[in-house]
């Protein structure tokens, strides 16, 4: 995290894009004495951590992120004492379920061994006992080594335990399950990596979202997450930093004098604003840069909770509706080969059953996505509410309200989301480490002003800050040593 001792004090820095990690680098940065400016393009900062009313009015969505497990545990957001600047989180009773075409639904609870009993197998649930109780009992210890920069391991024994099961593909670790149940349950967990579940490292998705989920919950913000990106901003203009919105930075030209520029951005759009600041061969790598699957978002707006089946997806946050194995194998393999699955495996999450601040009384609101083929446009809709209504007969009957966006629109919203690509790039084995290249120190360019703090570098996507507090850490360094 570096030092928060005003070793920068007068120095300039521009952050491009007021994404969590923009804000963070930029806290990070001024916290430090620097005096900094975040240039925006949208109307407001937050990037994919924005709340808004899409549908009907006093009705908040979360445009993009709402379950926060890596934000709760994220070392750089305690470090910034975000709660302390109104961040209050919101814990439903069971992080995730996962139900099932019967009607039953494994759960992922706070408890293990609640979460072990729900698959129903005796023998599962021993090895899954097994597997996370060392993780969850050392979280604190993992999720910082996970998070913080590549460096020597100083928890070397954890982290080769956790790393002997996360090199596998989804499919690996579900096979040491027996159950459908549980087999499910863990391939709905791998497919958050965007990755067809036969290619690792899809496991290790399913492993810290598990662990996280027992140790520190999966979480929503109070009142949307706009209020983290609030709190963010609340810090920077403590620490003397500004924001500047509907400010599009196109070219190095629209870009003010400053001792360091740090970017928001992904390596396709770095390239496009300052590639004649960075010499030609790391250009050409950037360029080779690969994003992922792109994503079909919809929100909904409700009378009434969803009516599921399984009555323990009414007090989960997040439900996973994929159903078995094999189906949410073809859903994730689909987008990768260019084709939309007949029935997506879908990310839902319902907020407003444990924050009904979000609606007024009689209204709810659903939130969910489901892998496409980067940059497809077709309307998925349809696929997507006959998902839903499977495993919740009546559905249609409670929905008053729908909006939905395709990978263009979310690319129109957020330039970040390349193709609807949500994770900033794909998550294969070079990826996940070597973000957005390979380089000892990947949010420094050999350019020495310029730095890269966007979930294009490791730790990768999600709402934590870590990129932009790591990349603000090593341009710190780099003024340090001039
Ligand atoms: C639909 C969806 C659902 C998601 N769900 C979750 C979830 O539940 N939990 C979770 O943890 N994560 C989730 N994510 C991922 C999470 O939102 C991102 O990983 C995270 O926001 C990345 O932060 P960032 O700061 O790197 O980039 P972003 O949040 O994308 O911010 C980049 C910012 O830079 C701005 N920008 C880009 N180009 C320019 C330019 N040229 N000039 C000026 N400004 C520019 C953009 O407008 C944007 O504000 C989701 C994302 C999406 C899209």
């Amino acid at each position: 995290m570096g030092s928060s001792s005003r070793i920068a004090d007068g120095r300039t820095a521009v952050v491009v894009g007021a994404g969590p990690n923009g804000l963070a680098a930029g806290c990070v940065l001024a916290r430090a004495g620097m005096r900094v400016t975040v240039l925006e393009q949208h109307s407001s900062p937050g990037g994919g951590a924005r709340t808004a009313g899409l549908i009907e009015p006093g009705v908040l969505h979360d445009v993009c992120a709402t379950s926060l497990p890596l934000a709760v545990s994220s070392p750089c957001f305690q470090q910034l004492d975000i709660e302390q600047c109104g961040v209050r989180w919101v814990h439903p009773p069971y992080p995730m379920a996962h139900p099932f075409p019967d009607g039953t639904a494994a759960v992922l609870s706070r408890d293990i061994r609640e979460t072990a009993e729900s698959f129903g197998d005796a023998r599962d649930a021993k090895i899954y006992s097994r597997l996370m109780t060392p993780l969850v009992q050392r979280w604190p210890d993992l999720i910082g080594q996970i998070l913080s920069p590549l460096r020597i391991p100083r928890h070397p024994f954890l982290l080769a335990r956790f790393g002997l099961s996360a090199i596998r593909s989804g499919l690996g670790l579900a096979s040491m399950f027996r159950s459908e149940r549980a087999r499910g349950f863990m391939a709905g967990l791998a497919a958050h990596s965007g990755l067809p579940l036969d290619q690792s490292p899809g496991a290790a998705f399913a492993l810290v979202l598990a662990a996280a989920g027992h140790a520190a919950g999966w979480p929503f913000v109070a009142g949307g997450t706009q209020h983290l990106v609030e709190s963010l901003a609340a810090r920077l203009a403590e620490y003397g930093g500004a924001i500047v919105t509907g400010c599009p930075v196109a070219d190095t030209c629209d870009l003010p004098p400053a001792d360091v520029y740090l970017f928001d951005v992904t390596p396709r759009q770095l390239v496009q604003i300052a590639g004649d600041w960075l010499p030609q061969s790391y250009r050409r790598r950037l360029t080779r840069y690969r994003y992922g699957p792109g994503v079909f978002k919809m929100d909904w707006v409700l009378t009434a909770p969803v009516p599921w089946a399984a009555d323990e997806c009414r007090e989960a946050g997040v439900i996973h509706l994929g159903g078995n194995i094999e189906e949410i194998q073809e859903s994730e393999r689909a987008p990768h080969q260019g084709r939309i699955a007949d029935l997506p495996l879908l990310l839902l999450a319902q907020p407003t059953l444990f924050d009904p601040s979000r609606a007024p009384a009689g209204r709810h609101v659903l939130w969910g996505y489901c892998h496409v083929p980067n940059g497809s446009q077709e309307n998925v809709r349809a696929n997507i509410e006959r998902q839903i209504e499977r495993f919740a007969p009546g559905f249609a009957d409670v929905v008053v309200g729908r909006i939905s966006m395709n990978c263009r629109h979310l690319e129109q919203y957020n330039p970040n989301l390349v193709g609807g690509d949500i994770g900033a790039g794909l998550y294969n084995w070079t990826q996940l480490f070597t973000r957005p290249v390979a380089r000892l120190i990947p949010w420094a360019t050999p350019n020495p002003r310029l730095f890269i703090c966007s979930a294009s570098t490791p730790p990768g996507g999600g709402v934590h800050g870590m990129c932009g507090c790591n990349s603000a850490s090593t341009a710190l360094n780099a003024l340090r040593r001039q």
